[in-house]
């Protein structure tokens, strides 16, 4: 299991190294807006799905290629990275060891009503949960949760983090237009956030092509309006894409290519930006890899992205739910 991957671009942080230490596609949700795709075990079992040896050897042997490769550390994966038992530990380690890079780690929030998942989460420098909706009916139609989960619990666990975390506390709120886009609801909301009082609230809509066919994203002018929903609580709509050229990679450009959309699909624009290469030179290395099956080009929402795999695999018109791991 690879557990290194990019610098990637990420819209919410520039370029970040990624830290992945789950197997694919391992979450305790199975958001309809997901754009890793649908998730295939369904769970809130912590598991040592990586040693945590081999996850600072990755580092290792990737920092001695690239002294100045990355920004930002972010664990980010296509699943959740507190399913990850030894979180803690490991990234204690990384704090040790790279005491200057900054150590984000972005999570659905769901497991934070675990005293030992919180605990784990304390080093971080910066710990971005999720917050979508107040109400356990949207809650289950926007993420489609492990049934053992609940709103009213997952609220509760944000606020014993709240209280115990010093680091820098953000909350993402993503918002799916027809489920949670409601101003009752983003009041209701608000008024969470209010007790939360997080340093940044961060507004994100679909930019990506969603796990269900047909789920949509808000447009400018929608997010806006909702902005002044949240106004007062130093609330931002995330952009597309913000940071520089991903510079410090080793690998030819198929493999960078491959590495980057191997966890969600990526826009045409945002690759050439974050590989650091011009349009046309890459245009060329997709149409090669394409030609040879090696990944599908598609449109969503006017826009040319590339993924491993089409949205026909991805996007599963009927919502179809993922299998169930255990209760
Ligand atoms: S968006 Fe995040 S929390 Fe939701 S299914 Fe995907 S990985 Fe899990």
């Amino acid at each position: 299991m690879k557990t290194i991957f990019g610098p990637v671009p990420s819209r919410r942080l520039g370029r970040s190294l990624g830290i992945d230490v789950i197997t694919p596609k391992t979450c305790s949700y199975n958001c309809v807006y997901c754009e890793s795709g649908s998730t295939t075990a369904l769970t809130v079992r912590r598991q040592t799905f990586v040693e945590v040896g081999q996850v600072l050897g990755d580092l290792h042997g990737y920092f001695e290629e690239n002294p100045s490769g990355a920004d930002v550390l972010t664990f980010s994966s296509a699943g959740e990275p507190t399913l990850y038992e030894p979180l803690g530990e490991l990234i204690h380690s990384i704090k040790k060891l790279y005491p200057r890079l900054p150590l984000i780690v972005l999570t659905n929030g769901s497991l934070l009503s675990d005293p030992e998942v919180r605990k784990g989460l304390l080093e971080a420098d910066r710990v971005v949960p999720s917050l979508c909706t107040a109400s356990d009916d949207i809650f289950r139609k926007l993420h489609r949760p492990h049934p053992s989960m609940n709103i009213a619990e997952i609220i509760e666990g944000l606020c014993a983090f709240r209280r115990e975390y010093r680091g820098r506390f953000h909350v993402e709120v993503m918002i799916v237009s027809g489920i949670n886009d409601h101003p009752e609801e983003l009041e209701r909301v608000r008024e969470i956030l209010e007790r939360l009082n997080p340093d940044e609230v961060e507004l994100n809509t679909i930019v990506r092509p969603p796990a269900v066919a047909g789920v949509r994203g808000l447009s400018s002018e929608r997010m806006e309006e909702v902005a002044r929903i949240f106004q007062g609580l130093n609330a931002r709509i995330i952009g597309r894409f913000q940071g520089g050229p991903a510079n410090g990679s080793s690998l030819h450009l198929g493999e960078r290519v491959l590495e980057l959309v191997s966890r969600r699909p990526c826009s045409t624009s945002e690759m050439a930006a974050s590989l650091d290469v011009p349009l046309g030179e890459l245009e060329k290395a997709l149409a090669q890899m394409e030609r040879g099956g090696r990944l599908r080009r598609y449109r969503f929402e006017g826009i040319d992205f590339v993924s491993i795999r089409g949205p026909e695999e991805d996007c599963r018109a009927d919502g179809t739910e993922a299998r169930q791991q255990e209760t």
